[in-house]
């Protein structure tokens, strides 16, 4: 077996492995309170991504919190307001969003994250995969390949975010279960469409996709399928969108005029929605790494940065030396539980009903007879809008200040 032999070049306080919105969320907030911070990213930014890019009202909790708001406001991300969904048979069942959500670009959101923590002084090491992570007494010894060679990384302390594949145990872990019980997720900008300021959720055999604007005057369209059934459109997106159109009207109906945007194109593999959780393991684990919602419920990336509002002043204590290793372990898994479980078993099971068409058309027709019940699980599968970050005293009404 090879011996890992680290040679430290560099020593930050804190690593934190990803620049998706929970790892820019988290190193932002640390290079702000003054610790020295590498935020390691595997591609170049900025970069198209597969996502919905609904960024779900809560989120903006979180991002106020952090003083992260107003740069992402800049970006004029589209408002929307509501949300439908429209079953196969063509029932569609019309919710108030409970505030008001952004449609932004994966492209401009994580670019502008990883500016923000540029700006408050973390440094960012692009195109650097981090492929090894050995911990010690003094903290940890990060492995990066670049393309020009391979770097050791010293850190006091050490993030993962690196998303849905990655595990601390570098690199990107197989999936456990079976390719059966696994999705591909699919995006495409596109053009040509007039859209309102709600996103918009069709329901198909084996998946369902959403449509919603963005700031570029696009609007994004994601879906998520079961292999069998993109294998069975052809595996391209187009043939994918056609399949879709031919078993959902009103998808046909809104993509009549849609035009796609080839350089937007993205794909991922072997999508998870039911892996066990898992807030630490070796380090912290923030967004997709702990475990991932199910996409329809369009809270990934609000579990994301509220997972990196949770962790970030409980590493800042640890690195100050006010709180041990495991007290911030045993804190922040906590307070993790406490957060997620709930939302993720109900985003779960939501899940599981809409993929039996029957039972989703079951939904649909009671939400619209009793539309408190359809504004009562949208709620459910999200965030407090206000909730504030925990503390390592157990206080979790104080704001997210860092001192
Ligand atoms: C089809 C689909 C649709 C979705 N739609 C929505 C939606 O509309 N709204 C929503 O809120 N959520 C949505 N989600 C979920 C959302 O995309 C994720 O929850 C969110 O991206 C998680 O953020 P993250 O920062 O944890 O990870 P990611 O966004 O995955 O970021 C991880 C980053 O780490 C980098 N990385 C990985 N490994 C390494 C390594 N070893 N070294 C260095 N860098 C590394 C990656 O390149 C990546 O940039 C969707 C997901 C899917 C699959």
């Amino acid at each position: 077996m090879q011996r890992f032999a680290p040679a430290p070049t560099h020593q930050y306080d804190v690593a934190v492995i990803g620049a998706g919105p929970a790892g820019g969320c988290a190193a932002a907030t640390l290079a702000a309170a003054g610790w020295r911070v590498a935020l390691i990213e595997r591609t170049a930014l900025p970069r198209h991504r597969v996502c919905g890019e609904f960024l779900s009202p809560e989120a903006q909790a979180t991002l106020r919190h952090l003083g992260l708001q107003d740069e992402l406001a800049a970006l004029k991300p589209r408002a929307l307001t509501a949300a439908t969904l429209t079953s196969r048979r063509g029932a569609t069942l019309e919710m108030a969003l409970p505030g008001v959500a952004w449609g932004l670009s994966r492209f401009a959101l994580d670019a502008a994250l990883a500016q923000a923590a540029v700006a408050r002084g973390a440094e960012l090491l692009a195109e650097t995969t981090v492929t090894r992570v050995h911990h010690d007494d003094q903290g940890a010894t990060l492995l990066l390949r670049r393309s020009d060679g391979e770097q050791h990384l010293r850190a006091r302390a050490v993030l993962m975010a690196g998303g849905r594949r990655s595990t601390p145990k570098l690199p990107p872990a197989a999936p456990t279960r079976p390719r059966e019980e696994l999705f591909v997720g699919l995006k495409s900008h596109v053009t040509g469409l007039t859209m309102p300021d709600r996103v918009e959720l069709f329901l198909f055999a084996g998946g369902y996709v959403g449509v919603n604007p963005v700031e570029t005057g696009a609007a994004n369209v994601c879906l998520l399928v079961s292999y069998a059934q993109f294998a069975r459109a052809g595996r391209t997106l187009p043939a994918m969108f056609a399949a879709i159109a031919a078993q959902n009207a009103a998808f046909a109906h809104r993509m009549q005029e849609a035009h796609l945007l080839a350089e937007t194109f993205c794909t991922v593999a072997a999508v998870d929605t039911h892996r066990p959780a898992a807030p630490w393991v070796e380090m912290a684990c923030l967004g997709d790494t702990a475990t991932m919602i199910p996409p329809l419920c369009g809270d990934g990336m609000a579990m994301a940065l509220r997972s990196a509002e949770l962790c970030a002043p409980l590493a800042h204590d640890y690195l100050r030396g006010a709180c041990s290793l495991s007290a911030w372990r045993d804190r922040y898994c906590e307070c993790w539980q406490a957060e997620f479980t709930g939302r993720l078993r109900l985003g779960r099971a939501l899940q599981s009903l809409l993929n039996h068409p029957p039972l989703a058309d079951a939904l649909v027709a009671s939400g619209r007879f009793v539309p408190r019940l359809a504004d009562y699980v949208v709620r459910m599968t999200r965030g407090d809008q206000q909730a504030a970050p925990a503390q390592p005293d157990g206080n979790s009404t104080q704001r997210a200040r860092i001192r």
